[in-house]
């Protein structure tokens, strides 16, 4: 083959990676408009520890094409967050959670549960007066609403975002640090943040029982943690060992396949009256 086919068939390639993006894209602006139960949510139990207890759960969007596949959230959500979609995706998720939330209430029971944001949200110019907007006319409490944001989102755009923060926190929501410990972010540099909880990356946690390293850094970063007056949540639970290991570091709460793999809403709430041991 000459350089030159060698080169067009490259480029090809990547026109093809490219106009399938695009088309995703398409799909995923119907879905949101159609609202016709493509995307839905699971929720994942996160389990408090010293009360043994769950009142708290993530929202984990999920989407099923209209095709019936199912398209891994890390590749939609990037997607997304690349072309600017992210923002009415998420004004989608914060309407649906804190319907699904109502309706809980509605039945008696009161669930935290805990939003994923990308940075463009926080950053967006209405995000603040949206949720509010939101809780208020579902009459909702901003106490049972944490906020999930990387270190990443939390540090571009800094003075911004701890301000909107600083404002949210005022008024009751919970803020976490999602996927802690894989960014460049110093505990000490956290301390300037205003943030309730720690949720250490689940790469720490899947094999913890197996490495002493990983017991070394979980163990000392919830130490800290707790020093800077965090909860610390583990996310990636897998075994009995683990989650015995993350009882006696004093970890707050966990998350993770051993506990509960992430449910349908209905499932969720099953899951959840039957906990109670
Ligand atoms: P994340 O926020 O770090 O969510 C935790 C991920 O770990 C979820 O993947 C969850 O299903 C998975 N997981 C839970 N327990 C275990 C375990 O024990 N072992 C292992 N290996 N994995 C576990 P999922 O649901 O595929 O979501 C992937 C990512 O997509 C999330 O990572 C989050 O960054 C993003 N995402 C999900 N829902 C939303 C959303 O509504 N909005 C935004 N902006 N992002 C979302
Ligand atoms: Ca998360
Ligand atoms: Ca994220
Ligand atoms: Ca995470």
């Amino acid at each position: 083959k000459t350089e030159q086919s060698r080169i067009r068939y490259y480029v090809h390639g990547e026109d093809e990676a490219y106009l399938a993006r695009l088309q995703m894209l398409e799909e995923l602006k119907d879905a949101i408009n159609n609202d016709d139960g493509e995307l839905f949510f699971n929720y994942q139990p996160k389990l408090d520890l010293s009360e043994n207890k769950v009142n708290k759960a993530e929202a984990l969007i999920r989407w099923i094409n209209k095709n019936g596949e199912f398209v891994n959230p890390e590749v939609f959500i990037g997607l997304a967050e690349q072309s600017g979609l992210i923002v009415t995706l998420t004004r989608w998720v914060i309407t649906k959670v804190i319907e699904q939330l109502a309706d809980w209430q509605t039945q008696g029971h009161i669930i935290n549960v805990s939003i994923n944001l990308s940075a463009q949200d926080i950053q967006h110019p209405d995000f603040v007066d949206f949720l509010l907007q939101q809780i208020a006319l579902f009459k909702v409490s901003a106490s049972q609403i944490t906020l999930e944001l990387t270190e990443r989102d939390l540090v571009e755009n800094e003075e911004l975002v701890v301000e909107r923060l600083t404002y949210l926190k005022s008024l009751d929501f919970d803020v976490s640090v999602d996927d802690y410990g894989i960014g460049q972010s110093s505990l000490s540099k956290l301390k300037r943040l205003p943030i309730d909880e720690l949720k250490i990356d689940k790469s720490f946690i899947m094999k913890l029982d197996q490495s002493e390293t990983d017991q070394d850094i979980v163990s000392s970063t919830i130490a800290l943690g707790h020093k800077l007056g965090l909860r610390v949540v583990a996310e990636g639970v897998e075994n009995k060992e683990s989650l015995q290991l993350l009882r006696e570091f004093d970890c707050n709460l966990v998350q993770g396949y051993f506990v509960s793999r992430p449910l349908k809403a209905k499932e969720f709430i099953d899951w959840y009256l039957s906990y109670e041991i």
